[in-house]
């Protein structure tokens, strides 16, 4: 196993599942801990996450994971406070009739944008469609630039896009990023010929209120849409290195990987019957570059987006609004980018008393931040988090995290990217890949990749 983040970690607990108490799985991690975009910091009053902090529950796989692992007693709902925008120098509610944060309504978003862009919004569906040809994507910020112009990409696309890629909508692909939406595209130019931006985001709002109006139907209260650990997802890591028994090899970074004698050679570590390659893009590319070169001539494609968290733990909750969170968009007088609100998301971090938030900042065109030290970040949050609130907070503890390439960019093109290195990589005996890069960036979609290719190399070693 390469890499020690969770898709690496989740490999090496399938692997030994699957293959029993007998097998030898090593992890090489480069750095000097497990976890890699999963880091949990111990502030005063308890531990929180500075990388991932939540996970969707749409996808089930981590929660039987994290039940399988002894830790359902951790597993922790929000308090359900919603998010917010910030726009205009007001903090206003995210707008719930939107597909990520597109609307089909100028009156949905009347609150973020002008009264022009709520008009060509609504216009929409009478201009000429688009020209649509099924299977194919697109950018995702000059789709809405098109169609509802650029004060929707900046205030609404963005901010939501960029709360999940660190990227804005104009570095990001369509059929990725929001492949429902694509989905829809393909649909209403196979069925009508022609295609609106309007007409296809209704038609998902009206299923969802379909769905939601089942769900109510039958009695039960939908599951929120996400959870977290209340001992942060350091404990998860933990639990998996633990249960996959693995020679875990840290400051231990595998420079390449070439075939040898039936199996592979790692550099500088020896040889290996078969290697799962869960580093970020840019990495799998260099390793991959012998053995799967079609695969790593497509990774090499993916760019990185970096950002940074700086956590604050305050006295008192005195100031801080009841949401969960905010969004800023690319025009905000910020320099952050988004506000989580930890205190007033997660009851467990609200029961320390005092209040918790965390500032991000950096977007994949705008890393420069990142270079600032820690004091002019720090201040930057203060100061933003001035600007958002009104109420002048001041932390008594802070602590900065860079994610230096924290997250792949899905740009246009990027799914059958993707399909590109699985089929390479699927005729390749012993080699699997795993990782952010695959199915989508969040840590349950990253778990799944990692115990899928723990499954493929199980399938190669038997068939050999
Ligand atoms: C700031 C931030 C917030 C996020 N928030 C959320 C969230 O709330 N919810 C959510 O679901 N997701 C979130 N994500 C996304 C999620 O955390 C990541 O996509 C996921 O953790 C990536 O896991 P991974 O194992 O694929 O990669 P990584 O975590 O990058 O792990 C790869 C590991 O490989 C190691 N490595 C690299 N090269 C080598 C080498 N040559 N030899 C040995 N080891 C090597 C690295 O050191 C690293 O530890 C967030 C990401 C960031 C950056």
């Amino acid at each position: 196993m390469i890499g020690g983040g969770i898709s690496g970690v989740t490999a090496a607990w399938e692997l030994r599942r699957q293959l029993g108490p007998e097998a030898a799985i090593t992890v090489f991690e480069a750095y000097d801990r497990l976890g890699g975009k999963l880091k949990t910091v111990d502030f005063a009053d308890g531990p929180v996450d500075m990388g991932a902090e939540a996970f969707l529950t749409r996808r089930t796989g981590l929660d039987a994971i994290i039940r399988e692992v002894g830790l359902a007693d951790q597993l922790r709902v929000p308090s359900g406070l919603p998010s917010g925008f910030f726009a205009d120098g007001h903090l206003v509610s995210a707008p719930a009739h939107t597909v990520m944060g597109i609307p089909a309504h100028g009156a949905d978003v009347a609150d973020l944008v002008s009264v022009e862009t709520a008009a060509r919004i609504d216009a929409e569906p009478d201009a000429a469609g688009l020209d649509w040809t099924p299977g194919t994507d697109i950018n995702v910020g000059e789709l809405v630039r098109s169609r509802y112009g650029d004060e929707a990409v900046q205030r609404l696309v963005s901010p939501m896009l960029g709360g999940v890629y660190s990227s804005s909508a104009d570095d990001l692909g369509l059929r990725a990023t929001v492949p429902d939406l694509a989905a829809e595209f393909d649909a209403l130019a196979e069925r009508d010929g022609t295609v609106h931006l309007a007409t296809a985001v209704q038609r998902m709002l009206d299923r969802r209120a379909v769905a939601a109006e089942k769900q109510r139907e039958s009695g039960t209260a939908p599951a929120p849409a996400f959870n977290t650990l209340a001992t942060g997802y350091r404990e998860l890591v933990r639990q998996l290195a633990r249960a996959a028994d693995a020679d875990i090899r840290l400051n231990s970074q595998v420079e390449s990987v070439s075939s040898w004698q039936g199996g592979y050679w790692l550099e500088p570590f020896g040889q290996f019957d078969a290697v799962i390659v869960a580093t970020p893009a840019p990495t799998a590319a260099v390793l991959l570059q012998d053995v799967v070169p079609h695969a790593a001539t497509r990774l090499d494609r993916v760019q990185l987006a970096s950002s940074a968290v700086v956590g604050m733990r305050f006295a008192t909750d005195e100031g801080l609004p009841r949401r969960s969170g905010v969004l800023l968009g690319s025009d905000a007088p910020t320099h952050a980018k988004a506000f989580t609100f930890s205190s007033r998301k997660w009851p467990h971090i609200a029961d320390r008393g005092g209040a918790f938030v965390r500032a991000s900042f950096g977007t994949l065109r705008d890393p420069g931040l990142l270079d600032a030290d820690d004091e002019t970040l720090i201040g930057y949050a203060v100061e933003d988090l001035a600007t958002v609130t009104g109420a002048s907070l001041r932390p008594v503890e802070t602590f900065v995290q860079r994610w230096w390439g924290g997250l792949p960019c899905y740009g246009v093109g990027h799914r059958r990217l993707v399909d590109g290195v699985r089929a390479a990589v699927a005729e390749v005996d012993g080699i699997a890949v795993a990782g952010a890069v695959f199915d989508g960036v969040g840590v349950p979609a990253c778990a799944d990749t990692g115990r899928a290719a723990a499954t493929k190399i199980v399938a190669d070693l038997g068939a050999r």
